[in-house]
C-alpha cells in the first residue's frame, strides 16, 4: 500500500479471483469457465475488418446486441443493459441503488464479490446464513426493505430457488431492488427474466462468461424494467461510456445468434456434471445437488484444503474457500468428460492414500 491511497481504503480487502497459474498446464476446474470454445459464428465475426475498425470507438449504446438479446429473451431493447462482465453490473447496482441509509442483504455463503462491493461503497450489509443443508430460506429475504442480492443458482453450492420463491421476495420488497444473479442459470435453473415485465424492482443479471464460452471477452447483461435500466445507464455514462470494446460487442452479437450451439454445450455439461456427481458419491463424498456448471463436494475425513493441494500436485486445479462451514468442500468446475474422468481417478487415488 502506498502513502497515496485514500484512508477510506486502508482496511479494505479486495476480491481474490480464482488462480490462473502459468507455471504448467493444468486441468483447469477452478473458475467455472466453459471447456468448449466459442461458436463458429463468433470466430468468423472476429474478422480482419473487425480488427481494422479498432481505430474507431465502439457503439456506446450497444444497440445491435441489445436488440438480439431482447429478441432472445422476449423483452424490449430498453430493458437490456450491457456491461464489461456481469461483475460490472453488480458494481453499478451497489453504487446506484444503495448508500449509507439504504443497505443490502445477501446470503453468507454466496458469490464473494457482494460484500466487497458493499464495503467499497461503505454500504451497510447483512449476510444471512444458509440453512444447515446449504439451502436459502426465501422467507428470510421477504420484507427486507433494502437491496436483496441472490445468486440463483447460488455459488458455490449450485442450489436453486424456485420462480415462485423469487416472486415472493420481489413482491415483498416493493421499494427496493431485488438483484437475481443468474450467472449459472443455463445449466438447469429457471430464469426469472419473465417477471421483469410485471415488477419494476427486479434486476436479472446474466453473463457470457460461463454458458457462452466468453469469459475472456468480458460481457455481461442485465434485464429489468426500462426505468431501472436507465438508472444503470446513468452510472455507466458517468464512469465509462465505452465500457464494452468493439471486438466483444461483435463477438456477443454472434454468440447471441448461436443459442442452439450453447444450449447443446450446456446439455453436455449437465450430463457430465451428473455423471461426475454420481462417481464422487460412490467414492463416499458428499455432493450438493447442483444446477450449475460446477459441483460442491466434500468429505469429512479429508479437509478441502488438502484435497485442493493433492489435486493441484496431480495437475488438477479446483477452488477451495478457507471459510467456516465450507472449508471441508472443494468447488469443481465441470470440464469435458475426459477431464472429469481424470479428476475422479485422482480423487480415488487421494482417498486411497
Ligand atoms: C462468474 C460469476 C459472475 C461474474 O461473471 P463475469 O460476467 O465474468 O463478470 C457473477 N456472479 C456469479 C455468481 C459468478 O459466479
Amino acid at each position: 500500500m502506498s502513502r497515496f491511497l485514500s484512508g477510506r481504503f486502508s482496511a479494505f480487502e479486495a476480491y481474490t479471483p480464482g488462480e490462473q497459474p502459468r507455471d504448467k498446464k493444468y486441468i483447469k476446474l477452478n473458475t467455472n469457465e466453459s471447456p468448449y470454445p466459442p461458436s463458429e459464428k463468433v470466430l468468423e465475426r472476429i474478422s480482419k475488418e473487425e480488427v481494422m475498425a479498432l481505430n474507431l470507438y465502439p457503439d456506446p449504446t450497444g444497440r445491435a446486441l441489445k436488440e438480439k438479446l431482447a429478441a432472445l429473451y422476449g423483452v424490449e431493447p430498453e430493458q437490456v443493459f450491457l456491461a464489461n462482465g456481469s461483475d460490472e453490473i453488480l458494481n453499478f447496482a451497489f453504487l446506484a441503488f444503495c448508500d449509507a441509509q439504504n443497505g443490502a442483504v445477501f446470503p453468507d455463503i454466496s458469490y464473494g464479490f457482494y460484500p466487497v462491493y458493499a464495503k467499497l461503497y461503505r454500504i451497510p450489509f447483512e449476510e444471512i446464513p444458509l440453512k444447515e443443508d446449504f439451502s436459502i430460506d426465501f422467507r428470510e429475504y421477504c420484507g427486507q426493505n433494502r437491496m436483496v442480492v441472490i445468486a440463483n443458482p447460488n455459488a458455490p453450492t449450485g442450489m436453486t430457488l424456485s420462480l415462485g420463491q423469487i416472486e415472493e421476495i420481489v413482491t415483498s420488497n416493493p421499494g427496493h431492488v431485488v438483484l437475481i444473479d443468474e450467472a449459472y442459470v443455463d445449466f438447469g435453473g429457471e430464469s426469472c427474466i419473465g417477471l421483469t415485465k410485471k415488477y419494476d424492482n427486479l434486476l436479472v443479471v446474466q453473463t457470457f462468461s460461463k454458458s457462452r464460452s466468453m469469459a475472456g471477452a468480458r460481457l455481461g447483461f442485465g434485464i429489468a424494467n426500462a426505468e431501472l435500466i436507465a438508472d444503470l445507464e446513468k452510472i455507466k455514462y458517468s464512469t465509462n461510456p465505452y465500457n464494452i470494446n468493439r471486438l466483444t460487442l461483435a463477438a456477443g452479437e454472434a454468440a447471441a445468434e448461436s443459442d442452439a450451439y450453447y444450449k447443446e454445450n450446456a446439455k453436455k455439461i449437465i450430463e457430465t456434471r451428473e455423471k461426475t456427481a454420481r462417481a464422487l458419491k460412490e467414492l463416499g463424498l458428499t455432493v450438493l445437488p447442483s444446477k450449475a456448471n460446477f459441483i460442491f463436494a466434500g468429505k469429512g475425513r479429508l479437509d478441502g484444503g488438502s484435497m485442493y493441494r493433492e489435486l493441484k500436485a496431480r495437475g488438477i486445479l479446483v477452488r477451495h474457500f478457507e471459510k467456516e462451514r465450507i472449508r471441508d468442500f472443494v468447488r469443481i468446475s465441470i470440464g469435458t468428460p475426459e477431464q472429469m474422468e481424470a479428476l475422479v481417478s485422482s480423487v480415488r487415488e487421494i482417498l486411497a492414500e
